[in-house]
């Protein structure tokens, strides 16, 4: 076994045992004589697994029977518009908050379906601040309010929910989804493409709260674009593979001991990660102190020479991925659910070595 240490921002490290499990899996699937690919998303297996990830989510999550839990495609780019086109009128307005490159693509979306209200931007600050509460100017009549819990390309994340007074949160939590406990009652929408902390790409995960279906009143949404299509049965062929894969996760999350598990875990591992960054001068975070990610873990050293080395050398010590973003730079560590311990632990003693090289 020749596996790297990956630290991908996405498509990301998926756990090995479930890879594993899909290995066993891939060619007879459970002694059927074929793959979970080669059968019918209407028959008895798929429907199975389907059925299974939407309970095992519907379970780690806690969402009791106030949510629906689809599996769709086109990413969670294709979310960006698919929630305004089903929530947002001529006329009406949304809030959102605009705290890197995937909200301001959100925001450009949704402009086409009604009046957006930038809430925050965070652009002058180069996306390296999440606002407080105060900074946020929420209109009085949104109809939802709109956050990137996590911003994988900036390093920054949400602590907490913004508070909206009652007004339903969407959610692009593509990079956090599953990370840490969530407020689920202040969420109208959940949208998260899986290749962040989930599964491989394919599938975008999205819970909707019932009532919020139940309020959309639009007439002209196309069909495949209108979530009430997705509600009652397959409206088309689901990514049966990707929903597989996503439901060994699930299954791998609960063995583990859920989200409450994976929240102490992944403090665990940036706080290693940040007490490095932050033991001199040497390194530096990019991140405000109190906005920094849990799982995108951004930092610069003192040179772009530097920094170009830095990745070469730790690529050539199996310490794959730690490329920053193309439009940020630097280097950024994706330390995901499926991320171990160890991997952080190498990156750490590579982290000091090379500063004592080069520092
Ligand atoms: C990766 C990412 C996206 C884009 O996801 P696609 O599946 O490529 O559409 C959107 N939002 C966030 C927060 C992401 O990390």
């Amino acid at each position: 076994m020749n596996r790297v240490h990956n630290f991908s921002a996405g498509p990301a490290i998926l756990p090995l045992e479930v890879l594993q499990q899909a290995q066993a899996d891939l060619v007879d699937y459970q002694g059927t004589g074929a793959s979970i690919m080669e059968k019918s998303h209407r028959g008895a297996d798929y429907t199975q697994v389907h059925e299974e990830a939407t309970a095992l989510l519907t379970t780690v999550l806690d969402l009791g029977d106030d949510f629906e839990v689809l599996f769709l495609q086109g990413g969670a780019s294709t979310q960006f518009l698919m929630a305004p086109m089903n929530l947002l009128s001529k006329g009406q307005t949304a809030d959102y908050i605009n705290t890197g490159a995937w909200s301001t693509k959100a925001i450009k979306e949704a402009k086409a379906f009604g009046e957006v209200h930038e809430v925050y931007s965070g652009k002058e600050g180069n996306f390296t601040h999440i606002p407080t509460q105060e900074e946020l100017a929420l209109s009085e009549h949104a109809r939802y309010v709109h956050f990137t819990s996590n911003n994988t390309i900036f390093g920054t994340q949400f602590a907490t929910e913004p508070e909206t007074y009652g007004i339903p949160l969407v959610c692009d939590a593509s990079s956090d989804f599953l990370s840490k406990p969530i407020d689920i009652t202040r969420y109208g929408i959940i949208y998260a493409g899986a290749q962040k902390n989930l599964g491989p790409a394919g599938v975008t995960i999205v819970i909707a709260r019932k009532d919020v279906l139940e309020g959309i009143s639009k007439t002209d949404i196309p069909t495949i674009m209108d979530y009430r299509t997705h509600v009652q049965n397959l409206f088309n062929t689901p990514p049966v593979f990707p929903v597989y894969m996503v439901k060994l996760v699930l299954e791998w999350i609960q063995s583990k001991g859920g989200i409450s598990y994976f929240e102490r875990f992944n403090l665990e591992k940036a706080n290693l990660l940040y007490s490095a960054i932050d033991e001199d001068d040497f390194y530096s975070g990019t991140a405000d102190l109190a906005s920094r990610s849990l799982m995108n873990v951004t930092f610069r050293l003192p040179s772009e020479e530097l920094e170009k080395k830095f990745i070469q050398e730790a690529t050539a010590a199996h310490l794959d991925a730690l490329k920053g973003h193309r439009s940020v730079g630097g280097v950024r560590a994706s330390i995901y659910n499926a991320c171990p311990m160890e991997s952080v632990q190498a990156l750490v003693a590579f982290m000091a070595n090379f500063k004592a090289k080069h520092g």
